[in-house]
């Protein structure tokens, strides 16, 4: 007789998922059952989740103005369409007039928190950068600045702080050395990257680390990594999205990252961090339509709409076929907020700090 194992009854993940949310850490192994066997636990991991963020922040969902500030870069990652050797793309920088109007639009729009991301771009020195930040932080005192500028020396990272900058967001990437090296060209280093994540924390900013999920060579090991690595660091927010091929890429026929995988980590994220700002990206929501809405439903709590010039915002490329209009666009924020309420969350325009630093 054929025994028949359903494994939709095994109590197991049930289980873990709960250990999880009552404050118990996992083992890597028992996040990786969860990753794998996630088909059968997912809408619980979503349910403990939102109930996580609820308790930590409140049904209520940070929104940041995203400025995309240079898509000028002198890195070559292998999966951004950014990439200095893409010949393809037009190159545009901001000026600080040009920022500063994007900050004065996005404020009467209700934004109280901007965030600067861009390539890493030499031409914004230190003190291009500082002025910068202190014309926007006289402007309105009330906002918080978060800079997503890449890679930078410790006494860099130090005069922004000095300058005013709240918050920095670097990506990790990935867990992995060995991971890392095939999705980066030998010039870069996992090392210095995660080292800079240390210097940002030690230098006071709310700092985001974050990955891709589905990067070409990623494993759900690594993915059970990557949770080990975020409970030990502990940082302010993480930023996790679908790696999508941009078809200038050497990544350009590999295939996507699921929506699925991505609202799971998301939740697995949350449980593990609960006071995590932990924002549902453009990424997502560019690979699932729903993505915005399953990423709130999922225990994410920060949503980034985009204040960048709209003649430019489709030049900053990262991806094929990143949304630049509808909800996610800054000027709809209507729009977004009606989203919003249909989960049962509010859109709230304060600065939106990390409660438990
Ligand atoms: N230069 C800055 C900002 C990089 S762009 C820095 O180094 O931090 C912000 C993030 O977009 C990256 O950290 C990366 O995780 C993500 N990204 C880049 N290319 C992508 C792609 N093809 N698909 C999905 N996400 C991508």
């Amino acid at each position: 007789m054929v025994k028949k194992v359903t494994i939709m009854n095994n109590p197991l993940y049930p289980a873990l998922l709960k250990k999880l949310s009552e404050g118990a850490e996992l083992t890597k192994n028992e996040y990786l059952e969860l990753i794998r066997n996630r088909e059968t636990v997912r809408d619980m991991a979503s349910e403990l989740a939102r109930a996580e963020r609820d308790r930590s922040y409140g049904p209520c969902i940070f929104v940041r103005g995203l400025i995309e500030f240079t898509n000028c870069c002198r890195n070559d990652c292998y999966y951004c369409g950014i990439r200095r050797s893409n010949t393809n793309i037009r190159r545009y920088r901001l000026s600080p007039e040009d920022i500063l109007s994007c900050v004065d639009t996005g404020y009467g729009l209700g934004f109280r928190t901007f965030v600067m991301q861009g390539g890493e771009d030499p031409y914004y020195t230190d003190d291009i950068l500082s002025d910068i930040i202190r014309s926007i932080k006289e402007l309105h005192p009330d906002c918080a600045v978060t800079l997503s500028a890449g890679e930078r020396s410790y006494e860099s990272y130090r005069k922004l702080r000095e300058a005013g900058a709240d918050r920095y967001l670097l990506r990790h990437e990935t867990v992995n050395p060995g991971h890392y090296a095939r999705l980066h060209p030998s010039s870069m280093s996992h090392k210095e990257r995660t080292n800079r994540l240390k210097m940002l924390m030690e230098l006071g900013f709310q700092t985001g680390a974050g990955f891709m999920v589905g990067s070409p060579y990623q494993t759900e090991e690594d993915l059970a990594d990557e949770l080990i690595f975020l409970r030990g660091l502990r940082p302010h927010m993480v930023g996790i999205g679908p790696f999508i091929p941009h078809k200038d890429t050497p990544f350009a026929g590999m295939e996507a990252g699921s929506s699925e995988l991505t609202v799971f980590m998301l939740s697995l994220i949350r449980l593990t961090l609960p006071y995590v700002l932990l924002p549902a990206t453009t990424a997502l929501n560019t690979v699932d339509p729903q993505g915005r809405i399953k990423g709130i439903n999922s225990g994410a709590n920060v949503l980034m709409p985009n204040l960048t010039p709209e003649d430019l915002r489709n030049d900053y490329s990262l991806y094929d076929n990143k949304l630049t209009s509808g909800p996610g666009a800054a000027a709809n924020i209507g729009l977004l907020k009606d989203l919003v309420r249909a989960t049962g969350c509010t859109i709230v325009t304060d600065r939106g700090d990390c409660r438990y630093i």
